[in-house]
């Protein structure tokens, strides 16, 4: 039997088309066609004026970060539960990550926590929308607007996902997203930073080319980094891109899908639910055991496992990995943690697939 991967990405667009054109036109590195293309048309998507594509997500969340002028001695706000690049990112300009508490609905950052965690020291939010949820921005830029701070959407989850109607990308001073191979479009490797801001703008296009002057070549007026996307990794998020809405819609129906197998598994199961302002799009299926410690958690993913199903734990909060560790308690990120699995969720994925997974849960549980 055919193992059910938790992610797995489809090229079956114009991928290869151009990809190849790359190839025969030896435009492999980072200058070409496909880069422009392929920024120009994230922005569109977006409905942003500017995007700034990179070598992955992580040095998208540094070069934002870098271009607000983030230094030792600041303080950054993140949620705790998140993936440890938005940490590190801030670790990387020698500021301090700021931890925060989770809402307790979705996987999101506590908007009252964010409150009481600003003080003197803090310069901005980065509000990340995890697993394809998109955080509270109408409060969270409120926060901000009231105390001075500026915002960087991390949607490294979230292409597509919309609040009130507006994509995320464009609902903070930038935002930055990740291709990684099971985002919801892939380079392979890569990302890209959205924003509104011409002054952002061209501070990122400095230090993403190791911070050469636009107008005087190898004129170096300050440290920069090498941070560019190969015009190969463009050409292949370009095709991506064209298909885009066409993908989200897919995992709309897997979530369906989802939603109704699991209705059998409600007594143990709890269902990832959204907010009435948002449009969330269903990039990993996520799921809370209820009653559960994080043993039992993991003994039904092993189960799973030995069943031909791969899954996925929610993510660590941030406050219980070593290079963050906090003596602090944040209940509701710990409770949120060890109870939520992330199930198999990939364009492709049939129908029989997800009964097939809902079953593999269900024997687990019992088992458990
Ligand atoms: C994937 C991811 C990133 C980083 O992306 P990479 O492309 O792997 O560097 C950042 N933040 C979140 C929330 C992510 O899921």
């Amino acid at each position: 039997m055919e193992r059910i991967p938790v992610a797995r990405p489809n090229m079956s667009g114009n991928e290869r088309k151009y990809v190849n054109d790359c190839l025969d036109s030896s435009w492999i590195s980072s200058a070409g066609y496909y880069i422009e293309k392929f920024e120009s048309e994230f922005a569109k998507y977006v409905g942003t004026k500017y995007a700034i594509s990179t070598n992955n997500g992580t040095t998208a969340l540094h070069l934002a970060l870098i271009a607000l002028g983030v230094k030792p001695g600041d303080e950054v706000l993140i949620p705790t539960v998140t993936y440890i690049a938005t940490a590190n990112a801030v670790k990387y300009c020698g500021a301090t990550p700021v931890l925060c508490e989770s809402n307790g609905m979705d996987f999101n950052i506590c908007v009252d926590d964010l409150k009481r965690k600003v003080n003197s020291k803090t310069k901005g939010i980065i509000a990340v929308h995890l697993y394809g949820h998109p955080a509270n921005m109408l409060e969270i830029n409120k926060v901000a607007k009231d105390n001075g701070l500026w915002v960087v959407e991390d949607a490294a989850e979230a292409h597509g996902a919309k609040v009130n109607g507006v994509s995320v990308g464009a609902l903070g001073d930038c935002a930055t997203f990740s291709f990684f191979g099971n985002k919801i479009i892939t380079t392979g490797e890569g990302g890209m930073v959205t924003t509104n801001n011409k002054d952002l703008a061209d501070k990122m296009r400095i230090f993403r080319g190791q911070g050469m002057d636009p107008h005087r070549r190898y004129w170096f007026p300050v440290i920069g980094y090498n941070y560019r996307m190969t015009n190969i990794q463009a050409a292949i998020g370009l095709a991506q891109l064209e298909t885009i809405d066409a993908s989200i819609a897919k995992r709309e129906r897997i979530r369906s899908w989802y939603d109704e197998n699991l209705n059998q598994l409600s007594n143990f199961v709890e269902k990832p639910s959204s907010s009435e302002w948002a449009d969330p799009v269903c990039w990993m299926y996520t799921i809370k055991l209820k009653g559960v410690t994080a043993e039992k958690r993991d003994f039904i993913m092993g189960h799973m496992d030995k069943l031909g199903v791969e899954t996925r734990p929610v993510f660590y909060p941030m406050h219980m990995l070593p290079p963050y560790l906090e003596n602090t308690s944040y209940p509701i990120a710990e409770k949120t943690s060890s109870a939520g699995i992330n199930l198999p969720t990939f364009e492709d994925m049939t129908e029989e697939q997800v009964i097939m997974v809902c079953m593999a849960l269900s024997e687990a549980i019992e088992l458990a």
